[in-house]
């Protein structure tokens, strides 16, 4: 078998001697396991934070150890009683050709609903993210203007396309001209800021929205945040989601930078981790099918081919590489 472990922890922005191909052998499996090989792997904002040795909301990747994280593979041999040899199959494994799994989280994928990948992006993580950072935090109203930053990945595209669904006036924030056009021109988006070119993004966000800011869904920070909440309207909300601008700084940022608008405007600031909805994630995933049949809420993925460039991948995300999601495919079925 060969797998990625984590040769080094990063400081600053990871690098690719962070990481190690190394070769291993899989154990014979024990009741209860199954044996996956990989098909597709997602790489993740997050697990930059599992790099760290630092405590948080998922344990951190241990040196010399496997990176591990959302993917979809096929059982080549099962000794677990809801797998057979042949299921395609999403949940954690590793960043290995084959892992070894107890079947915990893992669930089966039907290629008949839709397209495997969609596991890991629309109808997966990313998509539950948006869903219930949305909606249950952002509480979009009919008329009102929601800005969404990192609005062209995984999470943001679908954070706008469902304020659409809810008849809101949308806003998108993200570091390309393509990726504007992909969000306004085919996606339904009202209007786009590229945040790597504005003169002014302060001056942008009051250009794009008008009437004001009524909902923030923040996936970066930084300077985006700053001018987003300098153009809040009264009683705004802003689901937390990510802090991607962050992530990669060696020292912390001095912040939260410009509060006082919060205090100006009654705004709400409700940082959220998907998993806290999980009670609701199957009625969730009912909402989010219907809408990709119908239409309503497309998805857009960037796929990178070979199990050699899994760690150039996650480091793509940092420099914008993907348009939607990001998955690196391993192997054909
Ligand atoms: P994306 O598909 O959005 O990929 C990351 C994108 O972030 C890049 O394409 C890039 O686009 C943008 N980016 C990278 N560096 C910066 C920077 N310094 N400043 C501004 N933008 C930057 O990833 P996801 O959709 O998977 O995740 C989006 C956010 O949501 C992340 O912050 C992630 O940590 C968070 N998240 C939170 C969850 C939760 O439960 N709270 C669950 C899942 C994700 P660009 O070209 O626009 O710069």
């Amino acid at each position: 078998n060969q797998e990625y472990v984590l040769a080094s922890r990063p400081q600053g922005m990871p690098m690719p001697e962070n990481f190690r191909l190394a070769e291993s052998e899989t154990s014979a499996l024990e009741d209860g396991e199954l044996l996956v090989r990989t098909l597709y792997v997602s790489v993740d904002p997050y697990m930059r934070g599992r790099m760290n040795d630092a405590k948080s909301y998922v344990p951190p990747f241990q040196l010399n150890q496997p990176i591990s994280g959302g993917a979809v593979g096929q059982v080549v041999e099962s000794r677990n009683p809801s797998f057979a040899a042949g299921d395609l199959v999403s949940g954690t494994f590793n960043w290995a050709r084959y892992t070894v799994s107890n079947g915990r989280g893992v669930h089966k994928v039907d290629p008949n609903l839709a397209p495997i990948t969609t596991s890991l992006g629309v109808l997966g993580m990313p998509g539950l993210t948006a869903y219930f950072g949305l909606l249950d935090i952002g509480k979009p109203q009919p008329g009102e203007t929601v800005v969404v930053s990192g609005a062209a990945g995984a999470v943001g595209m679908a954070v706008g396309q469902i304020a659409k669904i809810h008849g809101c006036r949308v806003v998108g924030i993200a570091g390309s001209d393509e990726k504007l056009r992909v969000l306004t021109e085919e996606l339904g988006f009202d209007a786009g800021i590229n945040y790597k070119t504005a003169p002014s993004l302060r001056r942008a966000v009051r250009e794009a929205c008008p009437d004001g800011v009524d909902v923030y869904f923040d996936n970066v920070g930084g300077d985006v945040t700053d001018a987003v909440m300098a153009n809040l309207n009264d009683n705004a909300r802003i689901p937390l989601c990510g802090q991607i601008a962050l992530y990669n700084m060696d020292k912390p940022d001095v912040g939260p930078r410009n509060f006082s608008y919060l205090v100006i405007h009654r705004g709400l600031v409700k940082g959220f981790i998907v998993s806290d909805y999980a009670k609701s994630f199957s009625e969730a995933f009912a909402q989010l099918g219907a809408w990709t049949r119908e239409g309503k809420l497309q998805y857009r993925e960037t796929i990178v081919e070979g199990f050699e460039n899994i760690p150039d991948a996650f480091l793509g995300l940092f420099r914008g590489d993907n348009i939607g999601k990001q998955l690196v495919k391993v192997a054909d079925i």
